[in-house]
Parts: C-alpha cells; structure tokens; sequence
C-alpha cells in the first residue's frame, strides 16, 4: 500500500519529506499492522456521492467550505490500544509528522474528522478502540473507549441489563460520546453538559507518556469515575477542544431514570416573541424548575427536518415572514418553539407543569402540546423526534435539515454564546438575520438554554458543488465572527477554517489567553506534532510560518 502512491502524488505535511513520510508511515504499520494503515492523495480522497453520515470521508471534510484539498490528511492509522498510541506519537516525535486525532470524527458543521493542518496524520481513535469498559450500577458510571457512539452505548446499556440507566445524546447518535464531550459538545437531558458529566480521563501526552486525571493518578484507587478532580491542579479541561493529549478513555456520570418524563413542545405565534419567551425560560432554568437544556428552535428548522424548501414553496428567494408564517400554520408549530421535558414522578411533574404553563402562556398566542401517539402510516412531528432526543434515546432525524435547499445539502455551523437575556437573543437573531439576508441565506436557527447562557446554534446549510455557494457560506460567517465580537459574543465551537479567526477575537490584556496556550503547547509538545492548529494554537514550529488562515 505504501508504493502504491508516487512521491509526487503524498500529501506531505511541512518540513516533512515523501520518503520521511513514507517511513514514518511504514513503522507506523509495523506497530498497528498494515492493513490499519490508509494512505491518501488528491486522487483517492472519497467521492462525495459515496459518502453520507455513516460513511463519512477520514480524510477531507464532506461539507468543504474551502477547496476541497485545503484540510487534507496525508493518511489514517488506527490504533489497536493504548500502547498502540503512544507507539504513534513516539514515531511521530521522531519523524515530525502531525498527527489529528479523531474518536468517530463525526463533527458534521465542524470539519468531520479532516485535520487543520494539510498532510497530517488521523489517529482514528474509534476504529478499533470501541469497547465499553465498565458500566456501574451502583455509582451510576462509565468507562468508555474513543469509539463508542452514542447508539452503541445505548444499545449496550439496554442488552447488558442497564435498562434502568439513562444516557445523554445530541442531536445526533453517531458520534463518539467521547469525542463529543472532548469538543465540548451539549445534548439534552439533565446530563446535557458532557464535559460536565464527565470523570477522569486517561491521556497519551504528545512526548508519549500515559496519564490519568483526577483519581486515576492513584495507583489502586476505587473513585476514577466518582470523584472528579482528585488532588492539586485539575488539568481535564486543557484536554478539550486542544492539542494536548490524545485521550484513550474516559469515565462519564450516567443518569439514573427518573420514575417518570414527559416532553413537551410551546409554540409561539409572532417572531417578535423571541425576547419575552428568554426572559422567562432564564428564570426557570437557573431556578432548576426546568431541568434540562429545552430547545428555542425557528420555524425553518422544524420545516426542514420534515421536508425541502421545495416543498413549501416554489421561490428561491430567502422566505419572507408572511411565508414563513404560513409555512408555521402548516407544520403546525409557531415561529418559536421550546421543547423540553419533565424529568420524575407524576406528583413532581405536576407541579412543574402548572409553574411552566402559568409562565409561558402568558405571552399572547402561546399554546402547548403534548406527543400524541403516533397513528398508522403518520410521519412523527418534530415534537416525537424530540421525545426522544430528550430522553436520551438515540437518533440521526435532525439530519433531515440538511438538505433545506439542496440534496445533499453541507452544514457550516456557527455558534456563540450570549447571556440569557430577551435584550442578547434578539441581538443576536437580527444580527444573524442580516448577514444571512446579505448573502443569500434563510435563517434555521436554535438557542439551547444552558445553565445561564444561550447557545445560539445557526444552522447554515449551503451547496458544496456550487463554488459560489460556498463562498458566500465562508464569508457570511467570516463577517459574523467579526460582528458577534463587536458586541461581546464569542462561538463556543467552530469549523477548522475559523479556527484562528475566532481564536483572534478572544484577545483581552494582548491575547494573553492565546498566549498562555501557546507556552502549554510548547511545553508540553516540544515538537508540535500534535494537531498544530487546533483551536488556534499553533506549536512553537509551525507558529508564525503562514500556515494560520
Ligand atoms: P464526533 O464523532 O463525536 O463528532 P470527533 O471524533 O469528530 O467527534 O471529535 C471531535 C473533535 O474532538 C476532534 O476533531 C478532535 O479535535 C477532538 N477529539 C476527538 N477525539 C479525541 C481524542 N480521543 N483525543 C483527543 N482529541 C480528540
């Protein structure tokens, strides 16, 4: 296999040449074996009418905003175990060659499992280390491997007799729970905030040592997955949405069921109720009558789970609100729509319901619903989809926006956070808005309530085959980086080509948090060759050499 490509034809990473990479790549495959070992060039990177959610591209990202080829990798090497890893990273040491880690590389919106740096190394961590450590009935916990999907850790569950155990998935079920933690990423039960729910981790650092977090130092201990922080500096977080370390396992909180849950959907008639509708749900998440992240989703996005643009409307014009109204009249939601859920006994129910309902109904036009039992033949309403999506039962339905206006349609996701105000949501929605109307865009858009935040999730969905589609995606959230910073906001999570742009805007005091990052980063990988860019943190190497866009 690694003849089979000419020099010419290696996506070689900087300051590597073919032959070093071909070496590298040939003791690479002595560690995992040969046939875990893929090479790429221009010419063998996946057709994309071959590729969809379950056979997603490793080497270039299946929603490419820039040319095809901008966020290529050199080759995937899957590893077997832990050892395997660090086998990896000690050849990668010595010959130079980035590496970018992935767990199921499912980061649709976000790059997939394409590296920042072109002719780097995926290690994808999911391929083989799939396995389901341990589960605790007791303490309620796992321990799981990089490749476990959230459909996986269900179904393991439910046939291993941990019916009785609940799990927290986002939108979609395919990705890895540990990757999706690692990125910071949010799902929906009272469990939503996966960082948060995680404990203790177990790191290959980029010299190619191992380390456990938090009680996992602890030769012996009985408390990895129970207590989270162990003794002295807690450094997990260092290990999220950066290139620190390659995690091989970590442990997570699993919810026990609650006796009891019942989802529900409040619509409300006019786009102008945004900011009544925050002000409220604000109060009632911090006070933790809401006990979930409920969902504020646009009209479009319900529309666009079920059916295309096309199906709504003849135009090819961004929709007008008189359209979207009548679009809201037709699925039958409003032009706001929470979902959430009540978790717990009916008596505990009871009385969250009667506090939501006295607060939300009071914003004129505001009605409720409850998911209705499917009837024959009957396509589910987003309102079923959510059921259970909030009960943590895995799905892929969200991927049906996608393909709003085209099919296949791409996804560039942009998200920031605002504080949980009507004054911010509305700031933040016509701002959004504006720019899309600018280039062309019709606004799909959801704010997930936090704890004391939004996240705002702006759904782009744009046309890869057409370039200049493309090009208006880029540049619309290029813009809107820039704006949501002049107002104070920052994304929580980006696409690889907005990697450094965004890491730019987080600048207080001289970019000392960029600053402080970058001497973690040389301290630690000495040789940069672990995911150089990632988050915008380029190692001491490559920093400063025009790799940054
Ligand atoms: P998912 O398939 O759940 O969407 P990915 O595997 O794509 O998740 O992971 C998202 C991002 O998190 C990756 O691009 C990578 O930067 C980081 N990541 C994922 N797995 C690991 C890991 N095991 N170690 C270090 N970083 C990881």
């Amino acid at each position: 296999l690694l003849d089979s490509l000419s020099d010419a034809d290696l996506i070689t990473p900087p300051d590597v040449s073919a032959s070093v990479l071909r070496e590298a790549l040939k003791n690479i495959s002595l560690v995992v074996g040969p046939e875990n070992v893929e090479l790429y060039s221009k010419e063998t990177m996946k057709l994309d009418e071959e590729a969809h959610y379950y056979n997603l591209p490793k080497e270039h990202d299946m929603f490419y905003v820039l040319e095809k080829d901008v966020f290529l990798a050199s080759a995937v090497v899957r590893p077997g175990s832990t050892e395997d890893v660090c086998a990896i990273v000690k050849l990668a040491n010595k010959y130079l060659t980035p590496l970018w880690p992935v767990s199921m590389g499912r980061n649709l919106g976000y790059g997939g499992s394409a590296p920042r740096l072109r002719g780097s190394i995926i290690v994808d961590m999911g391929a083989r280390m799939n396995k389901v450590l341990e589960v605790s009935d007791r303490d309620c916990t796992c321990l799981l491997e990089p490749g476990v999907s959230y459909f996986a850790l269900y179904d393991y569950l439910q046939k291993n007799g941990f019916k009785h155990l609940w799990i927290d998935n986002p939108d979609l079920g395919g990705g890895s729970v540990v990757g999706n933690a690692l990125d910071r990423g949010a799902g929906y039960t009272p469990y939503g905030e996966h960082f948060s729910m995680h404990c203790g981790m177990e790191v290959v650092l980029p010299t190619g040592e191992v380390m456990r977090t938090g009680m996992g130092a602890l030769p012996g201990n009985n408390t990895w997955q129970t207590f989270q922080y162990g003794f002295g500096p807690y450094p997990d977080g260092i290990f999220t949405q950066s290139n620190y370390g390659i995690v091989t396992k970590m442990g997570f909180w699993l919810m026990p069921d609650p006796g009891g849950y019942q989802s529900y959907l409040f619509s409300f008639q006019n786009d102008t109720d945004l900011p009544a509708i925050v002000e409220a749900i604000r109060v009632l998440r911090i006070g933790m009558v809401i006990q979930n992240a409920p969902t504020i989703r646009s009209t479009l996005l319900d529309a666009a789970v079920l059916a295309q643009k096309s199906h709504y409307t003849d135009s090819n014009d961004i929709l007008t609100d008189m359209e979207i109204d009548k679009i809201s009249r037709k699925i039958g939601v409003g032009r706001w729509n929470i979902y959430g859920a009540m978790y717990g006994p009916k008596p505990m129910r009871d009385l969250q319901w009667e506090v939501l309902k006295n607060t939300f109904m009071q914003i004129p036009g505001a009605s409720y619903m409850f998911p209705e039992p499917l009837k024959e033949g009957a396509q589910k309403t987003v309102l079923h989809m959510r059921e259970e999506t909030l009960k943590g039962m895995p799905n892929t339905y969200e991927l049906g926006w996608l393909d709003w206006t085209c099919k296949p349609g791409s996804l560039l996701g942009f998200s920031p956070i605002s504080p949980a105000t009507g004054i911010d949501a509305n700031k933040q929605y016509q701002m959004v808005k504006q720019r899309f109307r600018e280039f062309g865009f019709d606004y799909l858009g959801t704010f997930v309530v936090g704890w004391r935040e939004l996240h705002h999730i702006v759904c782009l969905t744009f046309d890869k085959s057409d370039p200049d589609s493309r090009r208006r995606a880029h540049r619309c959230i290029e813009l809107l980086i820039d704006d949501a910073a002049a107002e104070g906001y920052g994304e929580y999570r980006t696409h690889l080509c907005f990697m450094d742009q965004i890491a730019s805007v987080y600048n207080w005091n001289n970019g000392a948090s960029l600053k402080f990052n970058e001497q973690l980063k040389d301290s630690l990988d000495p040789n940069g060759i672990l995911a150089p860019g990632k988050s915008g943190v380029w190692p001491k190497r490559l920093r400063g050499r025009g790799f940054e866009i």
